[in-house]
């Protein structure tokens, strides 16, 4: 049966019913600005108006930010704070008329990897997305690791510096701080200052440096440009050999608008997992670029969705399949 995939951003909500096989049938946006009433209110909108007349078997919010999935709440969404705190499946499943499951977003993105895209075939995924932040999610066994309350999977939030540049969640050195968007942004703009005779000094003497502007100016062939893409891509694989070494997964699949540098970040990641993870998990994993690209989050959390042709249901432990 369909089922619903909402995924809710920092700016925007994206609803779409995909069906068993992964295709996004119908999918709709609004916006996510605006008080908790106004956020609740168009969530409900977008899933009224993309489920239309059809049957679905269930709705999964996919959500920014720490869960506590037993409540179904956000407790902590630095990107969306005015979601924290309220009871969604309270607030949303009786209007919706179909079961309601909420789970992280990059989980739900994992998630939609795992099942339609490059985890597609295997059982062991990891998967981290390079966006303004760097969100992860781990499947094993071919099952979501959820942990005790929802919150797992956040590989973003592992120190791989004790002393690096602090990091939004108030850590220090944390993988996000150093190889995220934002990170990569503000390290080119340090490079630019140390090396003005490069395309991205010449850049940052006209306006500040964007992440895009630093995958663009690296494919001309720019070396500060390209250094700082190396150097994101070997923090990425310092966490990376970590994660291997820990899971054993046999891919990683990297993506969020950062992954678009493509091999210019993940031929360093992978130098630096030859270098520290352990051998043979370090030589059996495929270190690659994610497939779906943003559907990801509405893909997985349709996948996710209770009926969504027998997943494992959010919420029952893993165990329990729909
Ligand atoms: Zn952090």
């Amino acid at each position: 049966m369909n089922s619903i995939g909402v995924d809710v951003g920092g700016t925007k909500i994206a609803a779409g019913v995909v069906d068993a096989d992964g295709n996004v049938l119908d999918e709709v946006r609004y916006p996510s600005a605006g008080s908790p009433e106004v956020l609740i209110e168009n969530i409900f909108r977008a899933v009224s108006e993309v489920r239309g007349s059809s049957e679905v078997g269930g709705v999964c919010l996919a959500v920014p930010g720490l869960i506590l999935a037993q409540e179904n709440k956000v407790v902590f969404s630095p990107n969306l704070p005015n979601i924290e705190g309220i009871p969604l499946k309270d607030e949303l499943e009786a209007r919706i008329e179909a079961p309601l499951t909420v789970e992280n977003d990059a989980s739900a993105a994992a998630w939609g990897e795992f099942r339609f895209g490059a985890g597609s075939g295997v059982d062991h995924l990891v998967f981290i997305t390079l966006g303004t932040g760097v969100g992860g999610g781990v499947i094993s066994h071919g099952v979501l690791l959820r942990g005790a309350h929802g919150a797992a999977g956040e590989l973003g939030h592992t120190t791989i510096h004790a002393t690096g540049p602090r990091c939004a969640c108030g850590n220090r050195g944390c993988l996000e701080a150093l190889a995220s968007g934002s990170a990569i942004a503000r390290r080119a703009n340090e490079m630019a200052a140390e090396r003005t005779d490069s395309a991205l000094g010449k850049l940052a003497v006209k306006r500040k440096i964007l992440g895009e502007d630093v995958s663009r100016l690296a494919r001309e062939g720019d070396d500060a440009a390209i250094s700082v893409l190396e150097e994101a891509g070997t923090w990425l694989g310092v966490g990376v050999a970590s994660f291997v070494n820990v899971f054993n997964p046999e891919v990683v699949a990297v993506g969020g608008g950062a992954s678009e540098a493509g091999e210019l970040i993940l031929s360093a990641t992978r130098r630096e997992v030859h270098l520290r993870a352990r051998s043979p998990s370090r030589d059996l994993v495929r270190i690659q670029s994610a497939t779906l690209g943003p559907e990801s989050g509405v893909l997985g959390a349709a996948a996710l969705a209770r009926g969504g042709d027998g997943e494992y249901v959010l919420g029952d432990g893993g165990g329990d399949r729909a």
